[in-house]
């Protein structure tokens, strides 16, 4: 059996039926509540998440690196140019040693030529010995490469504005002055024997012939990588796939890709690039960069993790995601948005009969993604109106209260017509389910009176 198959941990929680959490723990079941406040998890009957192969699973072809992608975080680096964001010097190194344990391929810095700190936590951070490559992101000029080959990176990348907005508006270059310099610059980082990308910016709005033309000639003199960034997220997923199936067909060199996610489509974006032959994607820890941020590492990894498990298993250690995201979220002050990637409060959390029915005898009937595999719990939401019997079943059984199937359906029925009256929570139900149990015991009925003073407080209901 692989470990995942494992039954899965049981843990308690208090909720309001608003799904507002009141952080008060239930002290009547077992588990521990105080890393999920608001649900209930119960034990499902099995978790058949390991099978290897499912319907979802992408149509293998030779462009596609779905299966074989690398990972250049950027949360040091785009996610300093978050509005909130401030990393001193501690928190950085604390950031890059979190994402080399998780296992990213790469760690991108602010440029060193940015500012004196930032050129001095460049080489702190490079001198840690990490898993991880460390690269510096630079203009394309000669001074930031001066300055960047010296902080002890094991890569550059280059970037420069090829769209008609950016080459007037913004460096004011023609494209063969860019062209001039790009391969002034990549010589001169090649000559320090450290790896090299020369990325456009913009280049969804960049003329296609002046993109082939300069990556054709970098690639010709030597660069490990090109990339493609959607700076302004502008694109689609299928306008990503046109330009990188395109710019497959021009470069041997690896293909790197950076998307912004001003319209939506930023992890969509990351895998169709991935489909279309691209080799590495960037990201950043809960997406955070300028505006409202690039790719989310924790989404991509929802997202790869559905097209190819045993890689993305075999290669990062997802557990630690929601640590990770923890760290960045406190240190940028920003909550973990309810319906984020994994580890939002809701995303494993299923609330009505019919999804907690199916969810209970097979987890894979309303789930693409085992929650086990990032650590993280399933959740029933049971008190509601929307509520089934199997659900109260489950949680009379988890309370070690045995009734009939008749008496749960009862007990669900009692429950549903408190709720439908006014918001209930946890400690309604299984006061409620409580009830049953001592009548099947007393051998009375009491389910007329449990509902006596229905606008009363939850500790009223206990009969
Ligand atoms: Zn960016």
């Amino acid at each position: 059996m692989c470990p995942s198959c494992e039954p899965e941990a049981i843990a308690n929680g208090n909720s309001n039926s608003n799904g507002h959490t009141n952080g008060t723990s239930n002290g009547n079941a077992n588990g521990d509540s105080n890393d999920h406040p608001g649900f209930t998890a119960v034990e499902t009957k099995s978790n058949p998440h390991h099978v290897r192969s499912n319907p979802y699973q992408p149509v293998g072809d030779f462009l596609s690196n779905v299966s074989n992608f690398k990972i250049i975080e950027s949360t040091l680096r785009e996610g300093e140019q978050f509005a909130n964001a401030f990393f001193d010097t501690a928190k950085k190194i604390e950031i890059a040693k979190a994402l080399d344990e998780f296992g990213v391929d790469y760690i991108e810095l602010t440029s060193p030529a940015a500012s004196e700190q930032s050129r001095a936590d460049c080489e702190a951070i490079c001198k840690l010995g990490l898993k991880a490559k460390i690269l510096t992101h630079i203009r394309c000029h000669m001074d930031d490469a001066r300055i960047a080959v010296q902080t002890g990176v094991d890569g550059v990348d280059v970037v420069i504005g090829t769209s008609s907005y950016l080459m007037e508006h913004s460096h004011g270059k023609d494209m063969t002055y860019i062209t001039n310099t790009a391969i002034e610059v990549i010589n001169y980082v090649k000559s320090h024997n450290i790896e090299i990308r020369f990325s456009s910016e913009d280049s969804f709005r960049s003329n296609l012939v002046d993109l082939l033309s300069i990556y054709s000639t970098v690639d010709k003199i030597g660069v490990n990588r090109v990339g493609i960034a959607d700076t302004v997220g502008c694109a689609s997923p299928r306008q990503v796939y046109d330009l990188v199936r395109t710019l497959r067909g021009v470069v041997s060199c690896d293909i790197e890709t950076h998307f912004h996610n001003d319209t939506g489509c930023a992890i969509a974006n990351a895998y169709c690039a991935l489909e279309a032959g691209a080799t590495h994607i960037d990201t950043s820890v809960l997406g955070i960069g300028e505006r409202n941020g690039i790719t989310p590492l924790g989404g991509l990894m929802a997202r790869m993790i559905v097209a190819d498990r045993e890689y993305v298993m075999g290669k990062y250690k997802l557990e630690k995601l929601k640590d990770i995201e923890d760290l960045v979220a406190s240190a940028v002050e920003v909550n973990i948005p309810f319906n984020n990637y994994i580890t939002g409060f809701c995303a494993f959390t299923h609330k009505s009969g019919i999804h907690s029915k199916a969810i209970l005898n097979n987890p894979s009937t309303y789930e693409i993604i085992n929650p086990a595999d990032f650590g993280m719990t399933r959740y029933i939401h049971f008190a509601s109106r929307i509520t089934g019997w199997n659900a109260i079943k489950s949680r009379a059984i988890q309370l070690d209260m045995d009734m009939t199937d008749e008496q749960y359906k009862a007990c669900t029925a009692k429950i549903k017509q408190l709720a439908d009256i006014r918001p209930i929570n946890i400690d309604d139900t299984d006061s409620i389910i409580r009830a049953f149990h001592r009548s099947r015991v007393l051998g009375k009925d009491v389910s007329e009176t449990i509902l006596a003073p229905v606008a009363a407080t939850p500790d009223d209901v206990v009969v």
